[in-house]
């Protein structure tokens, strides 16, 4: 029987490059997908010389005949991590940007369902396949200047509910992650535009954010669970963290 196959989403930072570390030195092949290939290389590089299994794949979970393609090229698909993501703007309902929403749209809740739905074949196939949904603690409940983001995130958190329930008696689980405040490089830069002091302003005074690290063991755990155990939905914060805007800050001055 060949290797295992995982394949993960946004593999080129954060929590996605985490996430294939931690599945590679699990034993998986792991197919590492993004639209930044250089960043994928470098990553590949490195398992590979640790003598981890990896491929490379430009990827776009937005652009729906790149996916179909990139599913129609695979050999197996047992486990598929769906990570890429993100959030665009903090801004009010009242005066957010709909171009922002749309492309938190694209990429959160199409590009879930772009992937799902090409692999679902391969991971029926499998006969013990796994689908991740990183979803976020904002997938549960909002907060102000959340909008669009959590709007989004809900509709992921809604895939992974309704495709438990429709894929009921076959053999693929849903496990669906939310994470709440992880100090990745780029999620908060990204947020802001590249605005590194608003985006180091959602760290301020917090002790210990979640890392990727924190998230990707986590993930690693859920898909090491034998097969008829499915971790439904998993929450983790930070114990600095009691929701979503109740962060408990040291003081700096
Ligand atoms: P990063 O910004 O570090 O990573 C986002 C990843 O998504 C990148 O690898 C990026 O790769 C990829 N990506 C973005 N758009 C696309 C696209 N259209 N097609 C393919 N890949 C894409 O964020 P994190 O690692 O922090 O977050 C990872 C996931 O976890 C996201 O879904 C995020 O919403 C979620 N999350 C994050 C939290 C946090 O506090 N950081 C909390 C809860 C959930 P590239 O640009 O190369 O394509």
């Amino acid at each position: 029987m060949s290797t295992r196959t995982a394949v993960v989403t946004g593999a080129s930072s954060g929590i996605g490059a985490a996430t294939a570390r931690k599945l590679a030195e699990a034993g998986f092949h792991v197919v590492l997908t993004a639209r930044r290939t250089d960043r994928l290389d470098a990553l590949a590089k490195e398992l590979t010389a640790d003598g981890r299994s990896v491929a490379v794949h430009a990827l776009d979970v937005t652009d729906r005949a790149a996916v179909d393609s990139f599913a129609a090229g695979l050999d197996r698909c047992d486990v598929l991590v769906n990570n890429a993501g993100g959030a665009v703007g903090s801004d009010p309902v009242a005066t957010a940007d709909p171009a922002d929403w749309r492309l938190m749209f694209e990429v959160n809740v199409l590009g879930v369902l772009n992937v799902t739905q090409a692999l679902l074949p391969a991971l029926v196939a499998s006969g013990a396949g796994t689908v991740v949904v990183l979803s976020s603690t904002a997938g549960l409940a909002t907060y102000e200047g959340g909008g669009g983001y959590v709007a989004a995130k809900h509709g992921a958190h809604v895939i992974a509910e309704t495709l438990r329930l429709e894929l009921n008696g076959k053999p693929v689980r849903v496990i669906e992650i939310a994470p709440g405040m992880v100090k990745t490089d780029e999620f908060a830069l990204t947020r802001f535009r590249g605005d590194a002091e608003r985006a180091a302003a959602v760290y301020a005074g917090v002790a210990e954010p979640l890392t990727a690290d924190d998230v990707a063991d986590t993930i690693a755990w859920t898909v090491g669970r034998p097969a008829h155990v499915n971790v439904d939905l998993l929450v983790l914060r930070p114990r600095a963290q009691a929701s979503n805007y109740k962060v408990y800050r040291e003081q700096t001055q």
